[in-house]
């Protein structure tokens, strides 16, 4: 191919200014990001060429933004890529012109659909040289692609990839496919981005030449805070961008405020191995204990306009799942609220009972366009936090003021909203009576949260030790559950003929964007459960493991699954493992992370395969762990 010869990436990486940015430059970012490991080298490249873009094209900011973490929008609008591959190696064959067999042929043996595009691309010869790929021009087909639906919708996918596909030149094949794949794994983290763009508008002022190196680098790490912290509460680069390119990163904390119809990424809690846990964190500090009731977090949003939305822990929009709750939110809140933003966790109820229901009976409720006359599990709302009021963002304050204002705000209403039940006694009886009516009572255990000043606010999206949570049966010494991504499973034989016998299970690694193989798993499953994974997961069975599953040479179970389910786990203990790859590089280097005895709790499908336990929190489990047991050291290999 004489054309993609003659211009490298690199050349094809500059444009002028007013010009589209060409898809070429990015690639050739992806390239050399890519090739390397270097976290600081990561950061760098990626912000010579923000700041490029900026400079010259800066209306394209926010879409090279999206293309560099691979999505096409804010998460609550639901917009996704993830192509299937037989839909894209159908792609490859048709725009090539090479038989379907050899490319099976060599996805069998590459398996990055990625690679197979490119080298394709190469042996085709060319006659003349197709218009150069643009970003705008590649997002919106992306954008469409994504948008597609109905009959004929595969077809059209189809031919709008081979279209860009035809277009490609030296690399762009290969991130094109990995894009429309829905992993780019060039080991580009989110949070990355995030600090190079925040480091690129600082860095394409005027002036910023004349600062001193170390003013300089207190401003770099001041707007990487401030952009991080705003990104927090207002998850949403279609506001950040724009503001960042108008106001700078000064403006952006008085531009970007959170917004209700934008669901904030919800605060998360620590776990706890013993109540004297919590005596040890806050020793004199002011805390309460809440019931940590068992059932699905809901954030419920009235926006100025008086409509009502209800969001998912992952920030997916549930108000058609839940239509009954929708229709009752205008009581729950006192008429002099004008707007709201409150976190709370919908339960199953039992109205003649007067109780809660266990989140077993909640996970019967269909989760998609419920309609009313339909709903048998009926829900009651468990409100424990008010993060904005009338216009005002609560975040700062601390709880013992947010709980104030909620309870003076809002209103109970027997069995449909409730505040969460709390108490505030330090003393640990107290704390164990508590806990003990709380699961009595159909709870979880205890959520235990700092009460005043600065260490009381709410913190949007962090994992924070300003909230424990103590779940009844850690304190038997298993540990907190973990959440796990099905990726194969085995031939079920004897009893289980006829559906899966065992599974292969993976955390999920966000740095490098791959699942990590941590387990095989047999049993917590009833006779029911395993009837029910069989049918759903063999539509999920894909020809070979993804190029993004990160395997040990034992790992090679009888069917594969694309990341699809999660699916709550609980083990004995976690060990260090030469046949799995959890957290892999974290705590050994060549050595993966196992789990012990493993079983089946239920399923998760409040999160995504991206928000399963990370490998850092495997690791940090793993470490925990090793300094509760110097004394007892029994773990052992797996397998
Ligand atoms: P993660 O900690 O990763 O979110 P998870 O989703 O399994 O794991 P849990 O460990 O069960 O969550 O604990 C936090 C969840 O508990 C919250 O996300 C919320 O849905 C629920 N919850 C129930 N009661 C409360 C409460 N009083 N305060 C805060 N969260 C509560």
């Amino acid at each position: 191919d004489m054309f993609s010869k003659s211009t490298s990436n690199a050349e094809s990486a500059s444009w002028k200014k007013g010009e589209p940015v060409p898809y070429a430059a990015l690639c050739h970012t992806f390239e050399q990001i890519e090739d390397t490991t270097k976290r600081l080298q990561i950061l760098d490249y990626l912000v010579k060429f923000l700041i490029s873009v900026i400079k010259l094209s800066p209306e394209s900011l926010l879409t090279v933004i999206y293309l560099s973490i691979n999505k096409l929008c804010p998460e609550y609008e639901g917009l996704e890529l993830g192509i299937g591959e037989s839909l894209l190696l159908k792609a490859i064959a048709e725009s090539t012109g090479r038989e379907m067999k050899k490319i099976k042929a060599d996805y069998a043996e590459i398996g990055d659909l990625g690679v197979i595009a490119m080298n394709s691309r190469s042996n085709q010869p060319t006659m003349f040289k197709p218009k150069a790929l643009t970003i705008p021009h590649v997002f919106k087909t992306l954008k469409d692609i994504a948008s597609l639906t109905g009959n004929s919708s595969q077809k059209q996918k189809v031919d709008k990839i081979k279209l860009m596909l035809v277009s490609c030149r030296n690399k762009e094949a290969k991130y094109l496919m990995r894009s429309l794949e829905g992993k780019l794994r060039i080991g580009l983290a989110e949070r990355t981005v995030v600090v190079a763009l925040a480091q690129a508008i600082v860095l394409s002022r005027p002036n910023i030449t004349k600062l001193s190196k170390e003013k300089m680098q207190l401003e770099l790490e001041e707007a990487a805070s401030v952009v991080k912290s705003v990104y927090s509460e207002l998850p949403c680069y279609d506001l950040i961008v724009p503001a960042l390119l108008k106001g700078d990163i000064k403006g952006l904390k008085d531009a970007c405020k959170l917004t209700p119809g934008i669901p904030l990424k919800p605060m998360l809690a620590h776990p706890t191995k013993a109540l004297t846990d919590i005596l040890d964190r806050f020793e004199n500090i002011a805390f309460t204990c809440e019931y940590k009731y068992d059932g699905e977090r809901a954030q419920i949003h009235k926006l100025e306009d008086g409509s009502m939305r209800i969001y998912s822990r992952n920030s997916e929009n549930m108000s058609n799942k839940y239509p009954d709750v929708m229709e009752r939110l205008g009581k729950f809140a006192t008429p002099n609220t004008t707007s709201f933003v409150l976190d709370c966790e919908a339960v199953a109820w039992d109205r003649e009972q007067k109780c809660i229901l266990p989140f077993q009976v909640l996970s019967t409720r269909k989760r998609k366009d419920v309609k009313e006359e339909d709903i048998k599990v009926q829900v009651c709302i468990f409100t424990f936090d008010l993060l904005y009021l009338n216009g005002e963002s609560l975040l700062r304050e601390p709880l013992a003021k947010r709980r104030e204002l909620l309870l003076e705000y809002f209103n109970e209403v027997d069995g449909e909203f409730a505040f969460a039940k709390s108490m505030n006694s330090t003393q640990i009886e107290d704390i164990q009576i508590f806990l003990d009516q709380s699961v009595a009572d159909n709870c979880e255990g205890l959520m235990v949260k700092t009460l005043n000043g600065t260490e009381a606010t709410y913190e949007p999206s962090k994992r924070s030790r300003n909230w424990l949570k103590v779940k009844k049966d850690y304190l038997a010494g298993v540990g907190d559950s973990i959440d796990l991504v099905v990726i194969g499973a085995y031939v079920g034989r004897g009893k289980r003929t006829g559906v899966y016998g065992g599974y292969l299970l993976a955390c999920y690694d966000p740095d490098r964007e791959e699942y990590q193989s941590i387990c095989k798993i047999g049993t917590g499953f009833s006779e029911q459960d395993l009837e029910d994974h069989h049918k759903d997961l063999k539509e999920h069975v894909i020809p070979e493991p993804k190029s993004y599953y990160m395997l040990g040479e034992n790992n090679k179970p009888d069917v594969w699954f694309a990341p699809v389910r999660v699916w709550e786990i609980k083990c004995a203990d976690l060990s260090v493992s030469p046949v799995y790859k959890a957290a892999v590089g974290i705590v050994d280097s060549n050595k993966g992370i196992s789990l012990r005895f493993p079983r089946f709790i239920r399923l998760r499908d409040d999160k995504t395969p991206e928000n399963a336990t990370s490998s850092e929190q495997i690791a940090e489990m793993y470490n925990d762990q090793k300094l509760n047991t110097v004394k007892n050291d029994t773990s052992m290999g797996v397998d």
